[in-house]
């Protein structure tokens, strides 16, 4: 995988490596082997950041969720799924989409309403971005499994609630526990925040290579935030340049 000639497809805003992006190292740049695997010297990585490994199901759950047996089998559940206020608004539900066998995770935060309105994650402009960010680390959208914390789109793109997000998040575990990826990417805080069970910011948890049942997690804006705030294109590039070191490694 090509890390440094990237993204000749990146449109607007640009993350493109140049005068206005120069590529740098993120500050406090060390090593940090997978366990198990042999270290590659010319992986530098982050320093590691939280670790959360919620509880899986044992053997013997009867909760239908811990039950279901593909990823099909999940979005089957949430299309019926009536636990949080969310459903009454919505128009469809927007499970994800992604193939079971995809080396990363993409978790965004919640529907917008063109997500909404087409049940399926990420279509808009933010998706439009994010399919350009994938691009340019080498992965074409249709190899990424790619999702949302909550499954619903929020009213008014308003941010997801507490019990919203921990309605949801029992899909995203097992969805994620289905497609045992090499690399989780958080984008945005909702995401960052949900998947390692903790209120820092967006800021603190940035530049740090997480752990989420073991699988390397790392976190970045929110395409939508990137669209507002060019200024955070350069930082987001050097985030998913980590992310496809970790996917290469
Ligand atoms: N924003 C998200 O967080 N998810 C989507 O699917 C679309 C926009």
């Amino acid at each position: 995988m090509i890390l440094t000639d990237t993204a000749d497809t990146l449109g607007t805003p640009d993350l493109r490596p140049g005068p206005e992006n120069p590529v740098s190292e993120p500050e406090g740049t060390t090593t940090v082997p997978s366990p198990g695997k042999t270290q590659s010297p010319a992986l530098d990585l982050p320093p590691a950041g939280q670790s959360f490994d919620p509880p899986s199901a044992d053997l013997f759950a009867t909760d239908p969720i811990q039950r279901a047996a593909s990823l099909q089998d999940i979005a089957t559940l949430i299309a019926a799924c009536q636990k949080c206020k969310l459903c009454s608004s919505r128009t469809n539900t927007v499970p994800g989409e992604g193939p079971a066998t995809a080396k990363l995770v993409v978790v965004g935060e919640g529907p917008g309403r063109t997500e909404d309105e087409t049940g399926r994650p990420f279509v808009g402009r933010a998706g439009e971005l994010l399919t350009k960010i994938l691009e340019a680390i080498q992965l074409p959208r249709d190899q990424v499994f790619i999702c949302n914390v909550v499954k619903c789109r929020p009213p008014e793109n308003r941010l997801p609630q507490y019990d919203e997000i921990a309605a949801c998040m029992p899909f995203l575990y097992r969805q994620i526990e289905f497609v045992k990826p090499k690399v989780i990417l958080a984008m945005g805080g909702t995401a960052a925040q949900s998947l390692l069970n903790t209120k820092q910011s967006l800021g603190a948890l940035r530049n740090h290579v997480h752990r989420f049942r073991g699988i390397p997690l790392v976190v970045t804006y929110h395409p939508a935030a990137l669209l507002r705030n060019p200024n955070w294109k350069r930082p987001t590039w050097d985030d998913v340049r980590i992310a496809a070191r970790l996917l290469a490694n």
